[in-house]
């Protein structure tokens, strides 16, 4: 008998490390993604390599995710990374509230700190807001958005995954209760064509409800968009965050030689139709410069919107802060009584290798194949071999 084939659909980060880890247990696999790779929120994250701080205190389950694959990826992704670490600023009285509850959410999570003084901080960060108050470091970091998804694909490559771009699902097929396969359009050609699957796996992030929908059955997913704005100039060197609940525009994370400020949150019931609003670019610039009063007047390179696939059901959140990051891997045997079809939401691209870990645990029993996970520890191809093959 030949290998199991699994499809997986999305190209996102999740899709790439699931490629990876599939591969890697001896299932043959093929991706179908509708763009290029990356090119759906993947490619148009803010770059933050999480180390769980920013969830320590109001969403622990997704802070401890963060930090344990943060570790992870330093080992396997080495060079990916600008490990410039990131400090989180008390500015206002507010702020200052927030500081005993987030350093026990910190110590509850198991992430490692330091606090320092403000007259450390900005020697450090010069242009940091001079009004800081407390400032406390942890182990952030800066990431290329594509370059990780890019060494999982290449490293799935490489064992035998077939990455089809520009190939997107239209259909699953169903034999009665059970899918069977995939039915895509290749936008090069314009043609339909079938790819028959022992299993199929809905990586599609903030689409995940549209692909489900293919099936019959349901997840509760919540596309929910946020702005980011690139500016000019290297205004910080560590990732800059403020030290209060998450909100708008208190992310400042130096990328190159630019400064990205982000983010905001809405919730869409589309993720192909995001608005681009106007006012939260302003509103991006006006909390940015709390952070680094510099940034108000710097010259914008760019701004984008991007939807998160949060797991959260119509009308539970209005703005989707509400709703945790962390993942949920859904059976459709368990959940919509169809077989064969196993959805992978949530999440962040930091925790995608996690996110496989779990989804292809439960895609090994299906298959029941008893082949343990090795992604923890085989080190990545670099993200240049992705190329290598793709002529
Ligand atoms: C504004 C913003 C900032 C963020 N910042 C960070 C950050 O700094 N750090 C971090 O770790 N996380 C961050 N995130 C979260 C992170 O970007 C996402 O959790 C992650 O990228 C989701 O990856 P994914 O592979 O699940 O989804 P996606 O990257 O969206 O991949 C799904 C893919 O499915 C494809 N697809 C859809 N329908 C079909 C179809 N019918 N057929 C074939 N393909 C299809 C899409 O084209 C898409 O490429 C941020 C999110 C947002 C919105």
């Amino acid at each position: 008998m030949g290998k199991p084939h699994v499809v997986i659909i999305g190209g996102g980060a999740t899709g790439a490390a699931l490629a990876h880890d599939l591969t890697l247990r001896g299932v043959r696999v093929t991706v179908v993604e509708r763009g290029e790779v990356t090119s759906g929120t993947t490619g148009r994250h803010h770059g933050l390599l999480h180390s769980g701080a920013r969830y320590a205190v109001k969403d622990q389950e997704s802070a401890k995710e963060c930090i344990q694959e943060n570790m992870i990826l330093r080992k396997i992704a080495p060079d990916t990374f600008e490990l410039n670490n990131g400090l989180f600023v008390a500015i206002t009285e507010e702020d200052m509230a927030y500081h005993s509850a987030f350093i026990d959410g910190l110590e509850t999570c198991g992430i490692p700190y330091k606090e320092i003084t403000p007259k450390e901080a900005l020697q450090r960060e010069p242009n940091l807001n001079p009004a800081v108050k407390a400032v406390v470091e942890v182990p952030d970091g800066t990431m290329d958005a594509m370059r990780l998804p890019l060494r999982f694909f290449a490293t799935a490559q490489s064992n035998g995954a077939i990455i089809k771009t520009y190939t997107e699902a239209m259909e699953l097929l169903m034999s009665g209760k059970t899918i069977t396969g995939v039915r895509v359009r290749d936008h090069v050609t314009e043609k339909d064509y079938d790819i028959g699957a022992d299993i199929v796996i809905n990586a599609s992030g903030a689409w995940s409800d549209k692909i489900a929908a293919m099936a019959g059955v349901h997840v509760p997913l919540q596309p929910s968009p946020g702005v980011l704005v690139a500016v000019y100039g290297r205004w910080n060197n560590m990732v800059l965050n403020r030290m209060h609940r998450s909100g708008d525009g208190d992310i400042i994370l130096p990328q190159r030689t630019l400064s990205v400020i982000g983010t905001s949150s809405w919730v869409v019931k589309d993720p192909d139709q995001l608005e681009m609003k106007k006012e939260h670019i302003q509103l991006m610039y006006k909390m940015g410069s709390v952070l680094v009063p510099g940034v108000k007047h710097a010259k914008m390179r760019a701004a984008w919107a991007a939807a998160r696939p949060l797991i959260g059901s119509e009308g539970e959140a209005s703005t989707g802060r509400e709703l945790s990051r962390t993942f949920k891997c859904f059976d459709h045997a368990d959940h919509g009584g169809v077989e064969g079809f196993v959805t992978i939401a949530g999440g962040k691209a930091t925790t995608a290798r996690g996110m496989a870990e779990v989804t292809t645990d439960i895609v090994m029993k299906k298959l029941r194949m008893n082949v343990p996970c090795r992604t923890r520890d085989v080190v990545l191809l670099p993200h240049t071999a992705y190329y290598r093959r793709r002529m």
